[in-house]
């Protein structure tokens, strides 16, 4: 938050409250646990660790893009370990966690992209936890369905990929990334992760506001989402993890959020969070608990 002395009060409120999460997080640090909670200093923390959620990032600390909002290194990512997939599933185990989420970084230098380890991921933690819901927030792997269908073909409850924001924005927020393959990806989940699961599996989609897009933007993104079949909408508040990535544009005020929501729901989607502080794993335990999936 580097470069914003002056946050909105809606924004700081929430952050004063992390001060009673020590326990939760020194259990998480005990653990050797590579989350992404604990990395981005998520300020749901609280919110998630009492309800069983954590996300982890697999696959290393080293991305192939450089998109504009992450702090993530850019560069050339060391070989994949193939003891993530079983210790993952034993930190799930350990920390006892109702719902799992697994994210990554891109790893456009692997054939696959990652979907083989995204599986055998998704596989280890079912295996040794039968009661806990996986949600994946996958890349793109460039277009490639057969990656995907590997991922959704393992049982996540629910396939997630970001959007993030609007086409006009991708060349500075994700110059690497292509609007429309992103909805192939996701429409090809949901067609794929349907005929194999029924009904009760689960795609979503998030995008940052506060990054130069405006509502019609935003309203033709969502039409397009829900064409694809996306369950589930994410929107919360871009904040700049440090100078170095694109500054905010906008603060969204709270009522402009809901009321977007409001919208949003209305062209369809099952679910939508909408808020400042939403993230994109936000209430992938609720999505588990109301929706009974796990
Ligand atoms: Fe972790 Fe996601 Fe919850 Fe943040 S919103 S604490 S990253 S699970
Ligand atoms: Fe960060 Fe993901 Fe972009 Fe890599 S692909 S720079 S991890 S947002």
């Amino acid at each position: 938050l580097e470069g914003h002395p002056r946050l909105p009060d809606w924004i700081v409120q929430e952050k004063v409250k992390l001060s009673d999460l020590h326990a939760m997080k020194a259990r998480m640090r005990e653990s050797a646990l590579h989350t992404v909670c604990e990395e981005a200093r998520c300020p749901n923390r609280n919110h998630c660790f009492t309800h069983g959620t954590a996300t982890f990032l697999l696959m290393g600390d080293t991305c192939t893009r450089a998109c504009g909002f992450c702090s993530i290194r850019s560069g050339r990512p060391l070989p994949l370990d193939p003891r993530e997939p079983e210790e993952t599933a034993q930190r799930v185990a350990s920390l006892g966690l109702k719902f799992a989420v697994l994210t990554s970084v891109n790893r456009d230098d692997l054939p696959d992209g990652g979907a083989a380890h995204f599986a055998g991921t998704i596989r280890a933690i079912r295996r040794l936890n039968p009661g806990t819901g996986v949600e994946v927030l996958t890349p793109d792997f460039m277009g490639d369905l057969d990656a995907v269908a590997e991922v959704v073909a393992a049982g996540p409850a629910v396939f997630n990929h970001n959007t993030e924001t609007v086409p006009s924005l991708y060349a500075e927020v994700r110059p690497a990334g292509r609007f429309q393959r992103s909805l192939d990806v996701l429409a090809h989940a949901k067609r794929l992760g349907t005929a194999l699961f029924g009904d009760e599996f689960r795609t979503k989609s998030g995008l940052m506001l506060g990054l130069g897009e405006t509502e019609a933007e935003l309203m033709e993104v969502f039409g397009k989402l829900v064409e694809a079949g996306v369950d589930i909408l994410t929107l919360g508040q871009y904040l700049r993890p440090t100078r170095h990535q694109l500054p905010v544009k906008a603060y969204v005020h709270p009522d402009a959020f809901a009321e977007l929501g409001r919208k949003a729901k209305a062209l369809g989607f099952r679910t939508v969070y909408a808020g400042p502080l939403v993230r994109s794993s936000f209430n992938a335990h609720e999505v588990s608990a109301m929706e009974g999936i796990s």
